[in-house]
């Protein structure tokens, strides 16, 4: 997806300023507040935040901001067409709930980094990603909780689309398969969204089971969390 985003706002340059010199672009999705997008021009980089929020949105939508920043940047003029489509979909009742329901949420709530005092969230996650998931897995917003709670280990957290992991496992005498564990968890739910089954929400499915018990240290790791 990064590649995708990067050659999106590459070719889109290109139309806007054919004989120019290409600058290196940064892009990526970025948590803000609403459905901001940012982009700045530092040392012949070229800095995008596109907002998280629009993410899962269409190709044609991802271009037409593209196009929108680009031009802002370079003072050309903004096509029609291009700012058509962007205000449409942001202004789709499904965009502005999102929007409204994420601001809330992250209103109360600090988005926290993935990098503690010992383990590094990100570098967990992508480790795992690739060990376990053929890398396939699109990596959510990881961050530290604010407080060392024990009585929620983890959470996987949709409105933010962030997995957050309990402070208590930032320590260094806590080993190294039991943070991945948690996070290994996390990411069985990710990859198994709860199915609805009648009344009964199936939230460890029998699919989801099996998959956790590929996890070689799962008997140590249990037992480590016990001690917790
Ligand atoms: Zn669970």
């Amino acid at each position: 997806m990064r590649e995708n985003l990067q050659h999106l706002f590459e070719t889109t340059y290109r139309e806007l300023r054919p004989r120019a010199p290409m600058p290196e672009f940064r892009v990526q999705f970025y948590a803000f507040a609403n459905v901001n997008s940012t982009i700045r021009l530092r040392d012949g980089i070229m800095h995008v935040r596109v907002s998280d929020l629009l993410e899962g949105a269409p190709e044609s939508i991802i271009k037409a901001i593209a196009h929108i920043l680009l031009a802002k940047i370079y003072r050309k003029p903004i096509q029609p067409l291009h700012a058509t489509r962007y205000r449409r979909y942001i202004s789709s009742h499904d965009m502005t709930a999102k929007a409204h329901l994420v601001r809330q949420v992250r209103g109360r709530k600090r988005i926290e980094s993935a990098s503690g005092q010992v383990y590094d969230l990100d570098e967990v996650f992508e480790g795992l990603n690739r060990q376990f998931f053929y890398g396939l897995l699109a990596r959510p917003q990881m961050t530290w909780s604010r407080s060392h709670a024990r009585n929620s280990l983890a959470h996987y957290d949709p409105a933010h689309n962030a997995i957050v992991v309990s402070r208590v496992f930032d320590d260094r005498r806590v080993p190294r398969y039991a943070v991945e564990y948690i996070v290994y968890h996390e990411m069985l739910h990710l990859k198994h969204p709860v199915k609805l089954r009648g009344i009964r929400r199936r939230v460890h499915g029998p699919e989801f089971q099996a998959e956790e018990k590929l996890f070689p240290q799962l008997e140590d790791a249990k037992a480590f969390l016990k001690t917790l």
